[in-house]
């Protein structure tokens, strides 16, 4: 059966239920959802450990007062059930479930330019046909699992950290193999060593992590927030990550060694995650400080690790600090002190094989009972690549973006008219706090819809010229900074064959929103807005 709605919405995650909430007052909206809840991140990671890195009164929704002022965020750093909570609290005290869809995937999209709609299809066999779609699929959802030979024939059980049981996993007395030390792998490697009979944490690149201080939210830092919560919203929206972390105009340069100290040292146990990153003005930009902050952490791990040469291990030394994503973490430099936790290094010695009891590298074997792998995702382009979606004059967006994703602003994408990404690429995804910069993409396309209807326009497209002039700003903007000098999920790397280049905007959320207003405000620049009779 075909039904026709103003707008689809794809994914109900944080942004797509904000984008529910949004537009179903003046539109109507149908929103599908591939999990059998609503979350989308926080849906999914259920892995031992899993928790935000942002502190939870900033990395929650702004639209509503009553419920910024109502709810209470038992940690500093909520852990996923929290935030799952959360986002099911959301849902039913703003009723978005009636227009939300589970466990229903869109697998094909096709624009009909006669009628300038958008035609759905899902795993379920339903077709739907919209005016607009909104894809909030998210920057991180799509897996990222190794492909080594003989998966089939390992014995026990093989669970990316997004494919956790819901039921949870009973690791006592087993013989646990983690692959991966990214974000995800140094939050479940503790609370697994924890269980496991004997944990072996397979590192191929180490990573930089600060503690994170995590500790109950305390009632009077909780009151300060919510004395001016709107306030401090709009002041999250004018900083670099759209959060409130301590910016400092010193440069290390100007500072004696002991003071460097002094204000690393400070940083490191700030409690504040980002710190590191932000401990002198130019740790991003300027490899000679960037050095020197690096160096910090390793005398910290060092510091920490009684085993030198597991302490080396763990020093990462070939790329910036900031590089890649700055970790957080809960006690993981700590576990290498303990007798069943061992760190295998899979730079000098590759895994090349599951084999029925364990893991194969190139010179040993590792009998395990489960294995774990932390491996990361397809990021950015992964969830909408995963659909089969057709624009105008039957071009596909896989062959559009077979060398790598090229959109107008993060939002769109020329020859797709009418439809939208929320934290697509080249917008600053993870370097800036999704919750509220989704809240405020979803709002800025709102807007442009509602533009679209009250001036009667049918259509809302970009041009191959604006998306280059695009694309020249963000490279522009990320040459000079570190971001380039690290392999990662942001520039595709992490995937092997992935083309394309990097694909986050890093020069800060405040640059990023000021341009999408721009091109509103100057008369749609860089759109093309037509009638359905032009
Ligand atoms: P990730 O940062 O991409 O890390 C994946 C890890 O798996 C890396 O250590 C990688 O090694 C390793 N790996 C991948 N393929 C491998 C292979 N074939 N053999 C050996 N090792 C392999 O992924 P992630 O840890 O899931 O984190 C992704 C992002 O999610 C983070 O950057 C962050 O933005 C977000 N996240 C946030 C939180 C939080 O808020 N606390 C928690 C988890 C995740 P290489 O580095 O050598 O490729």
């Amino acid at each position: 059966m075909v039904k026709n709605v103003d707008i689809v919405i794809i994914g109900a995650g944080f942004s797509g239920m904000y984008a529910v909430h949004r537009l179903r007052k003046d539109y109507d909206v149908l929103c599908f959802e591939a999990g059998d809840g609503v979350g989308g991140t926080w849906y999914w990671n259920r892995y031992p450990g899993a928790r935000v890195d942002i502190q939870s009164v900033e990395y929650s929704y702004s639209f509503d007062e009553d419920l910024q002022q109502e709810w209470r965020w038992p940690e500093y750093f909520s852990a996923q059930p929290d935030l799952e909570r959360y986002a099911n609290h959301v849902a039913d005290r703003f009723q978005l479930r009636e227009h939300i869809r589970l466990s229903t995937m869109v697998q094909k999209m096709r624009f009909d330019a006669a009628t300038n709609r958008w035609h759905v299809h899902t795993d379920k066999g339903e077709e739907v046909i919209c005016r607009y779609v909104i894809a909030a699929t998210g920057s991180l959802t799509v897996p990222n699992a190794p492909n080594w030979p003989g998966r089939e024939t390992f014995t026990g059980d093989i669970y990316h950290t997004t494919q956790w049981p819901r039921e949870g996993l009973d690791l006592s007395g087993k013989r646990v193999g983690l692959i991966g030390t990214g974000s995800t792998g140094i939050q479940a490697a503790p609370l697994i060593a924890e269980q496991a009979d004997h944990l072996f944490v397979f590192q191929r690149t180490p990573v930089f992590s600060m503690p994170s201080g995590n500790r109950p939210l305390d009632a009077e830092y909780e009151n300060e927030w919510k004395s001016d919560y709107a306030g401090r919203r709009k002041e999250m929206l004018k900083n670099y990550g759209a959060s409130l972390v301590e910016y400092t105009d010193i440069s290390a340069h100007d500072c004696t060694p002991e003071q460097q100290e002094a204000m690393l040292e400070q940083a490191w146990n700030s409690k504040k995650a980002m710190q590191m990153l932000v401990v002198f003005r130019d740790v991003m930009t300027d490899m000679a400080v960037n050095d020197i902050v690096c160096e910090f952490v390793r005398k910290k791990i060092r510091e920490t690790v009684k085993s030198p040469q597991t302490a080396e291990l763990l020093c990462p030394t070939t790329y910036p600090i900031g590089g890649k994503r700055l970790c957080v973490d809960n006690g993981y430099y700590e576990i290498y002190n303990r007798d069943n936790v061992t760190l295998v290094d899979v730079k000098s010695d590759p895994i090349v094989a599951y084999t029925p009891s364990g893991l194969r590298t190139a010179k040993a074997d590792y009998d395990l009972d489960v294995i774990v792998t932390a491996t990361g995702f397809d990021a950015i382009t992964g969830a909408m690549m995963r659909i089969d979606i057709e624009g105008v004059d039957g071009v596909k967006l896989a062959d559009k973006w077979s060398d790598g994703p090229t959109t107008y602003l993060g939002s769109m994408i020329a020859g797709f008219p009418n439809l939208f990404m929320i934290h697509g690429p080249t917008t600053p995804a993870a370097q800036a706090q999704m919750i509220t910069t989704g809240e405020w993409q979803v709002n800025w396309t709102a807007d442009v819809i509602d533009d679209m209807e009250r001036e009667g326009y049918a259509r809302i497209d970009t041009t191959p010229e604006a998306e280059n002039q695009w694309h020249d700003h963000v490279d522009m903007i990320s040459e000079g900074t570190v971001h380039k000098l690290a392999d990662s999920w942001y520039n595709g790397k992490n995937i092997e064959g992935k083309k394309g280049g990097f694909m986050i905007y890093v020069g800060g959320f405040p640059q990023y929103s000021a341009a999408c207003t721009h091109a509103v405000h100057n008369d749609y620049e860089g759109f093309v807005r037509s009638r359905s009779d032009a």
